[in-house]
């Protein structure tokens, strides 16, 4: 890496990944990514993978959504994840004229279309979505589908998801995976394996097929953290044991091709975006305070939760709108003045 890009992709790294959450869990698990990412910044080196693979027309599926209070209702879904995989699909479309095609479960498909509204793109389905990229008046669009809860109609999406023409990657953002005994838990224990697609038979299948695989995550928890396993277990107690009765561990097994952690989820991808800006010369493929804004209320409207507050909320992990939407003019602040230099 260059000199400026390295002062570039640390100084994004930098902004997504101080504990401003006061979770005591970001700087160790970072420090650990990048040790095996050999020292490498960690969304610049996600960012540059993904640039260098995806041409026009190239599928990319972006897993999210968790539900967050499966013991009172399983439609609440929590807000960090799905803002950020809206975003990183719009940027996807922009940077690369990609077909980025969002995952969530199928009870939740319709709050991730309101979302993609609400940033000024059309929900597609995935076959209108490659319709729209290859034709001569594409309009700015992304594919929605549902993935599987169930098993064996998980094994059967991942194929028929795979064997589509032009796959080239899969990312997963805040999105739970199964532990070594196949259950999916949240941070705090509890099981979410009933309310979650089993994305993990997805990535297993893409593997065979050699498409690159990034995991975004913040708890120690998410799909991705399988690849510090062991440090998370050593560092962190309350990762080691689940309260579900289980008695596994609540770090997922599958390994990814790279681990991307931030303080707050979204702004793993959010950082994305940042890079994949840079890497284009374009700062709006990062998008802006504004578009955040309307995000969040329209996430508000469609019933998302704080699943660390529990409000109905425009707030993330308990972070303030105006503190994201910070986040986001610091983001793309950085992105101008490396492109102005
Ligand atoms: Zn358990």
């Amino acid at each position: 890496m260059k000199i400026k890009e390295m002062f570039f992709a640390e100084a994004i790294d930098c902004l997504v990944t101080n504990d401003i959450p006061n979770r005591g869990i970001i700087r160790k698990i970072y420090s650990e990514a990048r040790r095996i990412n050999k020292n490498n910044p960690l969304a610049y080196t996600g960012a540059k993978l993904l640039n260098d693979r995806l041409k026009k027309g190239s599928i990319v599926y972006i897993a999210t959504g968790w539900a967050n209070r499966p013991d009172v209702n399983r439609e609440i879904w929590e807000n960090d994840g799905p803002p950020g995989a809206v975003i990183l699909a719009r940027s996807l479309v922009l940077a690369k004229k990609a077909v980025p095609v969002v995952l969530v479960e199928n009870m939740f498909t319709s709050q991730i279309k309101e979302m993609l509204k609400a940033i000024n793109i059309q929900p597609l389905n995935i076959n209108e979505a490659i319709k729209n990229i290859n034709s001569p008046f594409p309009i700015v669009a992304v594919g929605v589908d549902s993935f599987p809860i169930n098993k064996e109609d998980a094994i059967s999406k991942a194929t028929e998801l795979i064997n589509t023409d032009k796959v080239e990657a899969i990312i997963s953002i805040e999105k739970g995976g199964m532990s070594e005994k196949g259950e999916i838990h949240m941070s705090s224990g509890r099981k979410t394996t009933e309310q979650t697609s089993k994305i993990d038979f997805l990535i297993n299948e893409a593997k065979k097929e050699n498409m690159l695989i990034l995991g975004i995550g913040d708890g120690g928890n998410e799909l991705g953290m399988g690849n510090i396993k062991p440090f998370i277990l050593k560092n962190f107690p309350h990762l080691r044991k689940c309260i579900c009765g289980c008695a596994s561990t609540i770090v997922p097994d599958n390994i990814v091709d790279l681990l991307i952690t931030s303080s707050v989820s979204n702004w793993g991808a959010y950082a994305i975006c940042a890079c994949l800006s840079y890497l284009n010369s374009d700062f709006h493929i990062m998008h802006n305070q504004e578009m955040e804004k309307e995000l969040m209320q329209i996430s508000r409207q469609v019933g998302l939760i704080d699943g660390q507050n529990g409000f109905t909320s425009v707030s993330v992990d308990g972070i303030s709108l105006e503190a994201n939407m910070a986040i986001t003019t610091l983001l793309r602040e950085t992105v101008k003045k490396f492109l102005e230099k």
